[in-house]
């Protein structure tokens, strides 16, 4: 479960991006963040990983209050929950497992993950998850040579293979073409139905939140000014 307390996000400039968030999201959710730019959404979903600090309130994520992790507990932390780009943030000259297999040893400085040694279970383990998001036949290929929805498959199976509970995912498909941007929204699906994951999606494509999530919550100027099913949007207005 994640609990947003009274959450205020101010940056070092001054700007307000978030302000007196109330928002409990329970396990198995899956959860579409929609907004215009400038929203505040990016800053909503990095302060749960605390990739940001919020400045006010509390942030509870599976019972740990976020603000106070110390140290080696937030890589432990962030171990649990996952998180997808606009921009996939692949290694592209290297092969899609070397990518995956990055997921089992984080404490090691980036280029030596690279270098590979790696367990029969932790390929195995890198194996299925890109059978999760059906590329398991890209396994050996270049990630350069992948088209974009590949791209993005190869960061969700990445992601799977550290096995987190929470998924984050920020305009994971933005940059790809209708088409494509649906399989891998599939995918999302799959993994939240199947997997037990919850997922927390910041998309500004409405027509897919609204087909692919259960809930929605509308941000605007740092406040949350809709939540609700997503069955219950009416889009008439
Ligand atoms: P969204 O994801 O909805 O586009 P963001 O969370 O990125 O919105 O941004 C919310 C507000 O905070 C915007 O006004 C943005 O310019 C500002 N902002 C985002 N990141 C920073 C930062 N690192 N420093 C200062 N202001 C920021
Ligand atoms: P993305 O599209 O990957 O979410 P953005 O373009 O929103 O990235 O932001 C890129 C980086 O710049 C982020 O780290 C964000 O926090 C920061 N940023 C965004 N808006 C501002 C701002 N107004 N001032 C300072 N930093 C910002």
């Amino acid at each position: 479960m994640i609990e947003f307390i009274e959450v205020d996000k101010k940056y070092p400039n001054g700007t307000m991006a978030l302000e007196n968030i109330n928002l409990t999201i329970e396990d198995g959710e899956f959860v579409a963040v929609i907004g215009l730019s400038g929203a505040g959404k990016s800053t909503l979903i990095r302060c749960v990983n605390r990739m940001h600090e919020i400045s006010n309130g509390k942030l509870v994520v599976d019972g740990v209050e976020v603000a106070a992790l110390k140290g080696k507990e937030v890589r432990k932390f962030r171990r649990k929950i996952g998180m997808i780009f606009q921009s996939f943030n692949l290694v592209t000259r290297t092969t899609v497992i070397k990518n995956v297999l990055v997921s089992f040893v984080p404490e090691m400085p980036f280029w030596r993950k690279l270098l590979g040694v790696y367990t029969q279970e932790q390929k195995r383990e890198a194996l299925m998850a890109l059978d999760q998001v059906g590329i398991l036949d890209k396994a050996y290929a270049r990630v350069d040579q992948l088209s974009g929805g590949q791209q993005q498959r190869v960061a969700l199976a990445r992601t799977l293979a550290q096995n987190p509970a929470i998924l984050l995912a920020d305009e994971p498909v933005a940059s790809l073409d209708p088409v494509t941007a649906k399989q891998v929204m599939d995918d999302f699906k799959h993994i939240n139905q199947e997997m037990k994951m919850t997922v927390i999606m910041n998309i500004h494509h409405v027509e897919l939140a609204l087909e692919y999530a259960n809930r929605i919550i509308g941000i605007s100027k740092g406040q949350v000014v809709y939540d609700g099913a997503a069955s219950e949007v009416n889009q008439d207005i």
